[in-house]
């Protein structure tokens, strides 16, 4: 690696010798729904204090054995990460600034007091499980091979420190079109009683407990017929939706996104925002408050809102209901250009002038 200096690692491979037949993949493929199945093999690297990362493997998918006291089941030691492989029309098999998740997982880590994952092992282990395991791509409109690296504490060890035994795996599992019959606006519950972060807590890290965290506030929002949740920090200022960021579209054309120490760097926003400013728009990341933002929808001075990820990648924000209030969200074009600019990149159906596609 002309950068670290790092070796390639060389990974050990056992075939499943019971991989699901193609009748049984074609099956599942035409209806993948999202994270419900998962395909033959998996990958997993060892880390220990002493050894550094070894025993890189590919090996028929199945369950791991752990021993209870495992420190990742008591304190939650854990990172993971989200990307995906979409398949172009002449079969060939693309992944998305896989970089930017390798080093968002390693600012996790370094958060969890985990180990930090090379950039080039963590893609070397995309490559690794789609090359048994490519032909779990899906062909249809906006289906996907949904990549799911992650890495836990494994030590038998009670005592509260970083554990000194790490497990790195990457499972895969298909992913159907997020929408079916259609982009939808989604309608979005103000959490008033919780918060997902705190300052200087690990909002910004992609660890199990955020989410934990977020199920509560997330139950609320079915409760009041809301697909998602919005949280604010403890200014009143807006942070993100359980699983997505939020951008504002202004007037002017401006887009705005909450900047804050404690929301998660989105890998879509950052490629949105870029698409955005390629057509000349300004983009700022700064505080926005929920006052601003109602008043914004109010005076016509916002113009659209949407909230984008990885699984939904963008969609339009319909409704903000809170306690005593619910806004109607004015809709706009713009957040579903951009979206179908940037799946058209990711399918090989538009030029790829940032270089964001890496063939595996
Ligand atoms: N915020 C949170 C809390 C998320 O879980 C995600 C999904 N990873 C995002 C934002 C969007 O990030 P990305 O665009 O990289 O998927």
């Amino acid at each position: 690696d002309p950068d670290t200096g790092l070796d390639p690692l060389e990974f050990a491979v056992t075939r499943n010798l019971a991989a699901k037949s193609p009748v049984q993949r074609a099956e599942i493929l035409a209806n993948p729904g999202f994270g419900m199945s998962f395909t033959d093999h998996m990958v997993d690297i060892c880390w220990s204090v002493r050894g550094g990362w070894h025993r890189p493997r590919v090996s028929p998918y199945g369950p791991i054995s752990l021993d209870p006291a495992a420190a990742v089941l008591h304190y939650g030691q854990e990172v993971f990460e989200g990307i995906k492989a979409y398949r172009h029309a002449d079969g060939s098999i693309h992944t998305f600034r896989p970089d930017q998740n390798a080093r968002r997982m390693q600012r996790s880590a370094r958060r969890l007091a985990l180990p930090e994952l090379p950039v080039l092992y963590f893609v070397q282990s995309l490559r690794e499980l789609i090359a048994l395991d490519g032909d779990w791509v899906p062909s249809g409109e906006d289906q996907s091979l949904y990549l799911r690296p992650f890495m836990f504490a494994k030590e038998a060890f009670l005592g509260v420190r970083p554990a000194h035994k790490v497990a790195y795996y990457l499972i895969a599992s298909p992913a159907g079109a997020y929408f079916k019959g259609g982009v939808q606006p989604v309608s979005i519950w103000l959490s008033e009683d919780y918060a997902r972060a705190g300052r200087g807590g690990t909002g910004a890290a992609k660890t199990g407990g955020n989410y934990a965290a977020s199920l509560l506030p997330q139950s609320e929002a079915y409760e009041h017929e809301c697909d998602q949740v919005v949280f604010l920090d403890e200014k009143r200022n807006v942070e993100e939706l359980g699983g997505m960021n939020i951008v504002f579209v202004y007037k002017d054309g401006t887009l705005v996104t909450p900047e804050s120490p404690s929301i998660l760097e989105g890998i879509t926003r950052d490629s949105i925002l870029q698409l955005a400013r390629d057509r000349g728009h300004t983009v700022q990341g700064r505080a926005i408050s929920l006052d601003e933002w109602r008043e914004g929808v109010a005076s016509g001075d916002i113009t659209e809102v949407f909230a984008c990820g990885t699984a939904a990648v963008v969609t339009p924000i319909g409704t903000l209901k809170g306690s005593d209030f619910i806004d109607q969200q004015p809709t706009g074009s713009l957040a579903l250009e951009l979206r179908q600019e940037l799946t058209d990149i990711q399918y090989g159906r538009a030029e790829d002038r940032h270089n964001w596609l890496v063939r595996l």
